[in-house]
Order: C-alpha cells, then sequence, then structure tokens
C-alpha cells in the first residue's frame, strides 16, 4: 500500500478548497512571525555581543575593533528598537518587508560580530580576549540558527557571516589548534544546516497542518449555517446572523422580521414529485436574495418557510419591501416549461416595535404569519397586540375544550333549512355552542379552529354526530339533520364506522343524515376521503359542499363525489360585498343545481327581500336568520310541531 506524505494530504485538501496559495502564505507568515517572537531573546543575544566586542576593543585599544564595535552598537540597537516596534500582528506590515527588515539586521549584525572575532584573532589580541571572542561569535551562529530556524535562509546566512571570518583568521593563523578550529567551524556548517531543515520542515508542516484543521473548521461552520437544497442560510446560520446583528445594532436602529410561508407547497410536492418542489424553493430562494437588501441575512427556515432579516429606516420601507418579497414568489416559475404559480403568507415584526430580541421578534412575527394564514393567506401581515391576546386566549380554550366535554358546557343547537317554495323546515344544522362558566359562550369559529389544531375535533365531532343523531331520531321522518364535519375528521381511523355506530345507537335511518363538507377536505389525502364518502354514501349519508364560493369552487369535486346539496356561502347572499355579480353568481349555481338535480340552499338569509332574491335565482333552499337562528333542541321541536300543527289546521280548515 502507498502511504502518502502528510503534506501531500495537506497539499490535497488545499487544493480540494482552491485556496492552496492563500494558506501557504498564512504558513510563511507565521513562520515569519516567529522571527519576531520574543524580541528578549534577541535583546540578550545583542546586549553579550556588545559587551563582549566592547571588552575587546576597550582592552586592545585597536581603532578598528573600536569603529566596528559602536558600529555592532548602532545596529544592535536598531534592530532591538524596531523588534520591539515592527508588530508582525499588523497585517499592514508585508511579510516580505518584515523579512527584507529582519534580514538586513540579522546579517549585517552577523557579519560585524564575525568580523571583530576574525580581527581579533589576527591582531592577537590576548587568549582570553580571543576566547571571549571566539565563543562569542560560535554561540551567536549555533544559538541563532535554532532560533531563526523558521526561515532557514536567515539562520544559515547568519551563522555564516558570524562564524567564517573566525574560520579564515585560524587559517591565516596556521597553527594546529587554531586549524583544528577551523576544520571544527567548518564541519559545523554542515551539520547546523541540516539540525536547522529539520526543525523548519517540522515546524512547517505542524503549521501548516494547524493552519489546515482552522481552515476545515471554518469551512464546517458554514456548512452547517447552509440550507443544502436552496444555498441561503439554515436556522442555525439565520441565529447566528441575528445574535451577530443584535449585538452590534446602534441605539435606535429599526429591524425588520419577514416570515413567509408558501401557500399549500406541500401539494407541489405531493403532485410533481419532491425533485420539483426542491426546484420551486430554489428559485424563490434565489428571488429573494436578489430583491432583499445586500446586508438582510435571507434563511430558509424548514420545508417551505423562509425568514428574512434586515435593518429598516421606517414602517414604510418595510412595507414596501413586504410588497416587493410577494411581488417576487407570486411570479409564476418555470420548471421543465411548465408554469407553476406559488403563494404565500407572510407575518412581520418589528425592532424595537414589537420586542427587543431575536425570541421575541421570531414569536410575534410567527403570531402574524398565522393571522395571515387563517385570514385567508396569500396576504401580509403585521403584528400587533391584539394578537398575543388571542393567543393566550387560545391557549386558555385549548386546554380547557377537553374538560368542557365532560363537563357538560357544550351543547348542539339546531337551525332550520326551510323549502322556499312551500316554507316548511327540510332540515335542521346542528352546530355546537360552549356555554363556558367564566367566558360566557363561545361562537364555535372560535374554539373549533383550536380543536382541529389540537386534535380533539375528532372527540368533539364524534360526540356532536352522536347528539344530533339522537335528537333528529325524534322528529318526523321527513326532517333531515345536517351535521358539519372537519377534514380531520374524516381522515380519523375508522371514521366512517364511527358514523354508523352514532346513527345505530340513536336508531336513525342513514337517510335522514346529510354530511356538510368545505372543499378543504379535498386538498388534503384525498384517498382516505373518498373512501370515507364512498362506505357512508352507500350507507345511503348524503352530503353537502358547504361554503360554496369561498375556496377554489372548482367543479371537478362536484363531479367527483355525489353531493345532493351545495350551499352557497352567505357572503354572496348578505354583507358589505353582494352586488350584481353576487346575483349572476347564485344564478349560475342554481342552474347547474337544476340541471345535475342538486338542491342550492342560501345560506345567510336576513330579510324577505333577500329570500325573494335567492329564490328568484332558483335556489330551493334558504337559511338564515330570516327564518330562524340556531335553537336548543327543544325549541326545533317545538318549531316542527307547531308547522305540523298549522299544517294539519290548513288541511282541516281546507
Ligand atoms: P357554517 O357551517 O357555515 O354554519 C353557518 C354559520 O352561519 C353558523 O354560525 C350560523 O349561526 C351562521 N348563520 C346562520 N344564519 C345566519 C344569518 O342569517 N346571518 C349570519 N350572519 N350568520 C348566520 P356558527 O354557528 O357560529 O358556526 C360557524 C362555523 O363553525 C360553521 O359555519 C361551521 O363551519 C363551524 N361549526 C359550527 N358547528 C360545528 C360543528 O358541530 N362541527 C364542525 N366541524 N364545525 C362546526
Ligand atoms: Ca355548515
Ligand atoms: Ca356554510
Amino acid at each position: 500500500m502507498v502511504k502518502r506524505h502528510p503534506t501531500a494530504k495537506i497539499k490535497r485538501i488545499l487544493a480540494h478548497f482552491g485556496r492552496g496559495d492563500a494558506l501557504s502564505e498564512r504558513v510563511r507568515r507565521t513562520l515569519v512571525r516567529s522571527l519576531y517572537t520574543q524580541p528578549t531573546s534577541l535583546a540578550i543575544g545583542a546586549l553579550a555581543g556588545l559587551c563582549a566586542t566592547s571588552v575587546v576593543a576597550l582592552s586592545s585599544d585597536n581603532r578598528s575593533l573600536v569603529l566596528l564595535s559602536v558600529l555592532l552598537s548602532i545596529i544592535a540597537i536598531t534592530r532591538i528598537i524596531a523588534a520591539f516596534g515592527l508588530s508582525p500582528d499588523d497585517d499592514g506590515t508585508s511579510t516580505r518587508k518584515l523579512e527584507i527588515f529582519y534580514e538586513l539586521g540579522a546579517f549585517s549584525y552577523a557579519l560585524v560580530l564575525g568580523l571583530i572575532a576574525g580581527l581579533s584573532l589576527l591582531l592577537r589580541v590576548g587568549p582570553q580576549l580571543e576566547v571571549l571572542m571566539i565563543a562569542n561569535s560560535l554561540c551567536y551562529g549555533v544559538g541563532i540558527c535554532a532560533r531563526n530556524a523558521g526561515r532557514p535562509a536567515i539562520a544559515l546566512g547568519q551563522l555564516a557571516l558570524a562564524v567564517c571570518p573566525v574560520m579564515i583568521a585560524c587559517l591565516i593563523i596556521g597553527t594546529l589548534p587554531f586549524v583544528t578550529l577551523a576544520i571544527t567551524i567548518t564541519l559545523l556548517l554542515p551539520a547546523m544546516a541540516s539540525i536547522t531543515m529539520n526543525v523548519f520542515k517540522v515546524l512547517r508542516e505542524s503549521i501548516s497542518a494547524a493552519e489546515t484543521s482552522a481552515l476545515l473548521a471554518d469551512r464546517m461552520q458554514v456548512l452547517a449555517r447552509t440550507d443544502v437544497v436552496t444555498g441561503l442560510a439554515n436556522r442555525a446560520g439565520l441565529n447566528h446572523a441575528m445574535v451577530e446583528t443584535l449585538m452590534d445594532l446602534p441605539d435606535g436602529q429599526m429591524l425588520a422580521l419577514y416570515w413567509l410561508d408558501l401557500d399549500r407547497f406541500k401539494e407541489v410536492n405531493d403532485l410533481l414529485g419532491h425533485p420539483v418542489g426542491d426546484r420551486v424553493l430554489s428559485e424563490i430562494a434565489r428571488r429573494l436574495r436578489a430583491a432583499a437588501p445586500v446586508d438582510a441575512t435571507v434563511s430558509r427556515f424548514g420545508g417551505d418557510e423562509f425568514i428574512i432579516f434586515c435593518e429598516i429606516s421606517s414602517r414604510k420601507e418595510c412595507e414596501q419591501l413586504a410588497a416587493r418579497l410577494l411581488d417576487e414568489i407570486v411570479r409564476p416559475v418555470r420548471i421543465d416549461g411548465d408554469r407553476l404559480e406559488v403563494q404565500a403568507s407572510m407575518g412581520i415584526s418589528i425592532l424595537p416595535e414589537d420586542g427587543n430580541d431575536s425570541d421575541a421578534l421570531m414569536q410575534r412575527a410567527d403570531l402574524a404569519l398565522y393571522h395571515a394564514k387563517v385570514n385567508g393567506r396569500n396576504q401580509i401581515c403585521f403584528y400587533d397586540q391584539s394578537m398575543s391576546r388571542d393567543l393566550v386566549r387560545r391557549r386558555e380554550i385549548e386546554a380547557e375544550l377537553r374538560s368542557a366535554i365532560v363537563n357538560n358546557e357544550l351543547s348542539i343547537f339546531f337551525q332550520p333549512i326551510v323549502d322556499l317554495e312551500s316554507g316548511k323546515i327540510r332540515a335542521f344544522e346542528a352546530l355546537v355552542r360552549w356555554f363556558h362558566p367564566q367566558k360566557g359562550e363561545l361562537k364555535p369559529d372560535e374554539f373549533i379552529p383550536v380543536a382541529e389544531e389540537t386534535g380533539v375535533i375528532v372527540t368533539l365531532g364524534n360526540w356532536i354526530t352522536a347528539q344530533a343523531a339522537k335528537a333528529a331520531a325524534q322528529w318526523p321522518d321527513d326532517v333531515t339533520i345536517a351535521v358539519n364535519l372537519s377534514p380531520l375528521q374524516i381522515k380519523a381511523p375508522g371514521a366512517a364506522l364511527g358514523v354508523l355506530a352514532a346513527l345505530r345507537d340513536a336508531g336513525l335511518d342513514p337517510c335522514r343524515l346529510e354530511l356538510e363538507v368545505t372543499e378543504s377536505v379535498f386538498l388534503e389525502d384525498s384517498q382516505s376521503t373518498s373512501h370515507f364518502i364512498e362506505v357512508l354514501s352507500q350507507a345511503g349519508v348524503r352530503f353537502a359542499l358547504d361554503d360554496f364560493g369561498t375556496g377554489y369552487s372548482s367543479l371537478g369535486y362536484i363531479h367527483k363525489y355525489p353531493f345532493s346539496k351545495i350551499k352557497v356561502d352567505r357572503s354572496f347572499v348578505s354583507g358589505p360585498n353582494v352586488d350584481r355579480k353576487s346575483d349572476a353568481i347564485i344564478r349560475a349555481v342554481a342552474e347547474l343545481g337544476a340541471t345535475l338535480e342538486m338542491e342550492i340552499v342560501a345560506e345567510g338569509l336576513e330579510t324577505i327581500e333577500q329570500v325573494q332574491a335567492v329564490r328568484d335565482a332558483g335556489c330551493t333552499l334558504g337559511q338564515g336568520y330570516y327564518f330562524s337562528r340556531a335553537v336548543p333542541d327543544y325549541l326545533a321541536a317545538m318549531l316542527l310541531t307547531k308547522e305540523r300543527v298549522t299544517d294539519d289546521g290548513r288541511k282541516l280548515a281546507g
């Protein structure tokens, strides 16, 4: 097996990152920096040299030695000042400049020291002074090799300059001890060169390995903070950016947090597959990045949620950016020639208005997003304090809902559905009510969504069906009962069997039960929905499509499933947006009903004019306060009795 050299491995890693040059420059800088570390050792060396040469110069009283000694002092002092003054940590000083400066000082110092030592020998200044200088230059040469091994050229150059003049002087003098010394010095040079090179290699490799692992660690951190699909920051990246931004935020600076959630993105994944879903996400990520300010943090928070976080100067600017971001999303996405339309809901919180830390901002933008979704999606919603109050109330409702069933706080009210021709009650819709001991009467719009979110709707729904069936069993056979079903109830295991069991227990004929579903039932998991509808309609249960006109109003569902009724949403009948268009829509739906033999119910009838209008438009049934509000079971029974009694009276009279 070929064993790779560690440096080869390092080079491979560097090549992988394409940063080899940058790295070797960093290694080089670290090595050059080693020349400047511990300036004290440099100062001690210089002082030792100065003392020795001064002693020799003064004792010998030779002019050349005195001059050289003065020169050495000047060089030494300059170097000491420079060593303390030039900071290798200051990135302004280039590596090359530091190196040249060090080389000049080091070489001139070593040369002058060597010259003083050599000259002292040639001038035969006396055995003690000669020993002092030989020892000084040799010690300096050997010591400096170890100290400066990080730059071997400098280290070996200094050694050669410090000892060669001594070696030459020894040869000139030519006595046996001096020639022996000259030979020793000659052998010392290659020996020191080899030692220095070894130390250098070890140094370089360890620095290089340390640098590489630092680079790898940096790279890992970047990866850990990046989303693989879109290349945006992920949750960790967002947290990190938020902490950093908030830490250096100047006083009074505003920040905005935009939390975006793509509407019904699950359908894109389910219908077209995850690879296409990923491409849509990438394209949206690219658009958001391009539309957001340069210094904004744009992140994918997971799934189909994006969070954008940036400084803003005013609420107006924040609104403009929000609109721009949403515009970018709704622009159709083209994938392999297909045109996809994506919509999104957005919740926004602003610092300092809505909160002062990242947790508060996130929580509030999330609440605002929830409101944007509940209000019908595809819209922007700014946080306001009432949302927090709603949340508190929702939490309370959530906590109390389960016990409400057990404590008999819930009851079913019944609202008649009337034949618009004969004026007779044909059915009652069961509508749940909660009489809370402290909060008073709670409307289903407030607690049904909570029951759906928490899954309590399954238990609650079964209870409602059972109660409604029991009440209906007391009514005449031609009066039916309509019960509302939530999507979650239909998806629950054994849902169809549960309904059939409730009918059996109450002794109610299945054809007297009508289940009202909205289009949202068909959006998810159509298989279990189809099964549910199939099993129950075979047993005789009927289905009504509720709130028609508020969702997709797809004719596909009407075609696919056996609906016996369509309930036109009350927004087409009463309320501020009713106009000629709504009338035209009701007429069209009524015509459709007549052709397909389905009954059309107009909801929300409050006045005689509205009743006349929907009857003229072709609706067969009506429901609303004009006829009656939802009433308790005994009043519903009374309404029926009254109707029958009057009927009988009329018959008798007739
Ligand atoms: P929905 O199924 O559309 O029920 C009709 C709603 O319109 C009822 O409100 C009813 O009281 C109201 N309404 C009836 N006539 C008029 C009118 O003339 N004018 C106006 N302005 N409103 C009228 P409610 O009882 O508050 O129920 C609201 C919604 O809560 C229902 O809408 C239904 O979606 C849901 N819900 C109610 N009871 C149940 C239930 O037992 N199970 C489930 N899953 N949902 C329920
Ligand atoms: Ca309904
Ligand atoms: Ca309705």
